[in-house]
Parts: structure tokens; C-alpha cells; sequence
């Protein structure tokens, strides 16, 4: 895990690093992606270094999250775009590029080329069923 005074978003966040910010608060700080996908990819980030979503308490997921509807419509009004994808990675096996929290908000137009591999596969028999059981278990735990 990196230690917050290596991360580079934690450093953003203090403003050690300078980012075009677009958005602050107390809690979360929004600014644009140095290697955007597309015109206006913002970032949003806890102040608060946590590798991943898992480790975040609700209430700081709540921070985060609750400011997305307001840069989403901020997008679409700036950009143009026809639309906007929120993209938040654990893991670097999922893409997650720098071990701090943080959505992506991508704004996303007809024929702009983005997209997933989204290689959809069938459960095999009873498969579904454990799934279900085990994970409503783990939660209710
Ligand atoms: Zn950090």
C-alpha cells in the first residue's frame, strides 16, 4: 500500500502538488485528469487516503459520492458530452493506477471510441444460487 506522504493524490489533496481543481470541500477534493480519456475527465478523491473503497467508512463514501451528481451535470454543461461514465477501480488487477481512492467521471459522446471489453458470460448450474447465499450471508454478518 502506498503510505500517504508518497501519494500522489494525497499530495494533490494538501496541495503539495499542484491539479486544476475544480471542486473542494472540507472532505473531497475534484480536479482534471492529467491523461484524460476525454475533454473534462475529472477526478474526485477522499482527502483522506484510503487505498480502497472497501477500507472507506460509509459516511466518507457518502463525502465523496455525494458531490458526483452536481459534477456530472457541471460536465455535461461544460463539455457538451452526450453523456459521462463513473469509473471507480480497486485493485490493480481492475485498472486502478494509483492506490488512493478515486472516481472517474469521463464524459462520453457517439463515436468517441471509449468502451469496455464487456465479455458478459452465463453462471453454470446452481452457481448463481451460491453466490447468492454466501455473499447475503457475509452481509447480513
Ligand atoms: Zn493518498
Amino acid at each position: 500500500m502506498t503510505s500517504p506522504s508518497s501519494c500522489i493524490f494525497c499530495r494533490i489533496a494538501t496541495g503539495e502538488i499542484p491539479a486544476k481543481l475544480v471542486l473542494q470541500t472540507d472532505a473531497v477534493v475534484a480536479f482534471l485528469d492529467v491523461a484524460p480519456l476525454a475533454d473534462g475527465h475529472v477526478l474526485v478523491i477522499p482527502r483522506q487516503h484510503y487505498a480502497r473503497l472497501e477500507q472507506m467508512p460509509p459516511e466518507a463514501v457518502s463525502e465523496v459520492t455525494r458531490l458526483l451528481p452536481d459534477l456530472g451535470r457541471a460536465l455535461v454543461q461544460v463539455t457538451g458530452a452526450e453523456g459521462y461514465n463513473i469509473l471507480q477501480n480497486n485493485g490493480i488487477v481492475s485498472g486502478q493506477s494509483v492506490d488512493h481512492v478515486h472516481f472517474h467521471l469521463i464524459p462520453r459522446r457517439s463515436g468517441d471510441g471509449l468502451g469496455y471489453r464487456w465479455l458478459a458470460k452465463q453462471y453454470p448450474p446452481g452457481r448463481a444460487e451460491d453466490l447468492q447465499e454466501r455473499l447475503r450471508q457475509t452481509l447480513s454478518a
